[in-house]
């Protein structure tokens, strides 16, 4: 493997970057990148060897399928078969934080393995210019997962992905802190009713608002529908506890709004001012900092169910669930 390198971009790629970063890709190697929502990690989706080079980098369990990301909605089509509830969403929020789950044409491209036995494959148009200009450069569908070691927290930052990744991937994409924060929502589409497989950073009152009602993935269900699903994933190493209303010797505070309970060993802020948007921002971020030895537990303020706060709490209770 190519030794690893940042590749640092703040604005744009040059196009000597560009080109070197497409021909890894084109090579079979994993370059990870920042989208809107998190840094992915990155492999030539119709490219076996550099999928199985994903689950491998990540110790990602072969049962968890990864989203693939492709330039437009034409793009999508030539691997999915598309209705008329794809057709909306589609519009509606691509580019951006939705990925859809579809049937996979007879003669779809796209590695299996990235499929992880189903005949679905999830789909993603990435809003950021990064990945864009990219998947253009590439000229092939990009598959994609968070990049980070499975089951713990997402990258929002280059270094993230370098604390975790460093020596296992061929170079990183630096192009600073993701916008939106959390994950992409996922839906599946290859039912008779939509079914929210995972909240993200598409809104679920604004999908349901296109589409219609979307079914709620039950706890019953696990891995192969949806591993985003697994009930501890997101962890960092320290215990995480829920819904705090105050704080607990040894607790450093994870807090929402102006007015924290005292006492924590220290505390950092999703939002001062009690803004969802914000929080999703610095969710990762701020778990990663606070997850230090010299603290007991994270102790974490009520977050509104509502709008990308579903996404919030999906995250902060798998990473509060007991581990494996
Ligand atoms: P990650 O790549 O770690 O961001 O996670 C990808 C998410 O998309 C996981 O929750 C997967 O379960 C979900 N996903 C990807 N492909 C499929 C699929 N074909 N069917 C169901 N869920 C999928
Ligand atoms: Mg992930």
């Amino acid at each position: 493997m190519i030794a690893e390198r940042v590749i640092r971009v703040t604005e744009r790629l040059t196009p000597a970057d560009l080109d070197h970063a497409a021909a890894l890709l084109r090579a079979g190697e994993l370059v990870a990148f920042p989208t809107e929502t998190v840094y992915g990690l990155g492999a030539d989706a119709t490219n076996d060897a550099a999928v199985a080079a994903i689950f491998e980098a990540k110790a990602r369990p072969r049962f968890n399928p990864l989203i693939v990301h492709v330039i437009d909605e034409a793009a999508a089509r030539r691997l999915v078969r598309f209705d008329e509830r794809a057709a909306i969403l589609a519009r509606r929020f691509w580019p951006g934080p939705l990925s859809l789950v579809l049937p996979r044409t007879p003669d779809c491209p796209v590695s299996l393995l990235a499929s992880a036995g189903l005949d679905s494959l999830a789909l993603r148009v990435p809003a950021h210019p990064l990945p864009r200009a990219l998947i253009r450069a590439v000229g092939r569908p990009i598959a994609a997962p968070s990049a980070n070691r499975s089951g713990r927290v997402s990258p929002t930052t280059a270094e993230h992905v370098l604390d975790e990744l460093d020596g296992r991937i061929a170079a990183v994409l630096d192009g600073g802190a993701c916008r939106v924060g959390v994950e992409s929502t996922v839906v599946d589409l290859t039912g008779p009713r939509p079914r929210l497989l995972r909240p993200g950073g598409a809104a679920a009152e604004a999908i349901e608002a296109a589409v219609g009602p979307l079914e709620r993935a039950g706890a019953d269900e696990t891995a192969p529908r949806s591993p985003g699903m697994l009930a501890s994933h997101y962890a960092p190493s320290l215990p995480l506890r829920l819904d705090a209303r105050e704080v607990r010797p040894q607790e450093a505070l994870l807090a929402f709004g102006p007015r924290p309970p005292r006492g924590a060993k220290e505390v950092r802020w999703l939002s001062r001012k009690g803004d969802l948007v914000e929080a999703a921002a610095n969710l990762f971020a701020a778990l990663r900092a606070l997850d230090r030895p010299e603290f007991g537990a994270i102790a974490v303020m009520p977050i509104p169910e509502h709008g990308i706060g579903l996404a919030i709490n999906d995250r902060l209770r798998r990473a509060a669930a007991p581990r494996p």
